[in-house]
């Protein structure tokens, strides 16, 4: 797949497992790190080798099974350089913001630059702020209602991250794209009629943030980093700009109910 082979960028290597595993019927491949000497395993990877003992993988003597997974998420609630937003007394951080410091593929250990480096920005800027929750910019919060019976938000949160991992994954296309809008509508009941209970407020943010990336991924009509397009498999060819900024009503074109 590639000349670095398991040391290529993250996302060659995890669409080389994906194609295995999608042509071999495979739940996973195997990672083999039995040339290597077991007293430097157990002293570089000390957590890695007891988790996976823990399940009965002796990594010294044993192939390890991998898959791929989701691994961090490039993008976020834009930011400037103190974790502020655009809404007076809203500050993000961590791997919910996007401060700029990622491109378009996950580097690693990046979480430590965003928890020091911003953690420390937007705990001094949030001491410095003069401003009090209800000085903060009315949002125009939804009333809220009798929240629907429990099952109905843990079955769209189960469906939710199925479609977002086989639709809106490591490889994505128009259609599988369109197909993930078309069931994302269906659950726009959540949306319309917002309920008050904490399940029912994460199932609607599940929706609004699977719903940015949805559109992020169908306007960025070229693959780069971590964002591959089966139908635009090469970069440059239609670019985009280096950032997709999204707001609700740009959204609402596609989702009509957010
Ligand atoms: C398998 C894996 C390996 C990784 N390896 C690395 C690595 O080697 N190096 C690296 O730099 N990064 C790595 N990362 C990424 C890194 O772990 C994350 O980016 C980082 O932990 C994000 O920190 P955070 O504080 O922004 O969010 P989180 O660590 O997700 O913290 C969010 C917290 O909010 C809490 N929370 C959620 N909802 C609510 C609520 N409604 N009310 C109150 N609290 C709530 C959660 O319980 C959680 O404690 C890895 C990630 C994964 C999944």
């Amino acid at each position: 797949y590639h000349p670095d082979a398991e040391l290529a960028p993250r996302d060659v290597v995890t669409r080389a497992i994906w194609d295995e595993m999608k042509h071999g019927k495979l739940q996973n491949v195997f990672l083999d790190v039995t040339h290597l000497k077991p007293g430097f395993l157990k002293e570089r990877f000390p957590m890695i080798y007891a988790t996976c003992l823990q399940y009965g993988v002796d990594i010294t003597q044993d192939q390890i099974p991998v898959a791929p997974s989701a691994h961090y998420l490039m993008g976020g609630i834009k930011t400037g350089l103190f974790g502020e937003t655009s809404l007076p007394g809203l500050w993000a951080v961590g791997e919910a913001a996007c401060t700029g410091v990622h491109g378009a593929n996950r580097l690693a250990s990046n979480s430590l630059l965003e928890g020091l480096v911003f953690g420390m920005r937007v705990g001094q800027a949030v001491g410095r702020s003069s401003l009090s929750p209800a000085e903060g910019e009315k949002v125009g919060l939804p009333r809220l209602s009798r929240p629907a019976p429990a099952e109905r938000y843990l079955l769209v949160q189960k469906e939710l991250r199925e479609k977002m991992w086989n639709n809106v994954g490591i490889i994505r296309s128009e259609t599988s794209l369109s197909e993930a809008i078309a069931r994302w509508t269906s659950w726009s009941w959540v949306l319309k009629k917002p309920g008050l209970s904490r399940l029912a407020l994460e199932t609607r943010n599940m929706l609004l943030a699977s719903a940015a990336m949805m559109e992020a991924a169908l306007r960025r009509k070229e693959s780069i980093g971590a964002h591959y397009r089966e139908d635009f498999p090469s970069s440059g060819t239609n670019p985009s700009p280096d950032h997709i900024r999204l707001t609700r009503t740009s959204l609402r074109k596609h989702f009509t109910s957010i």
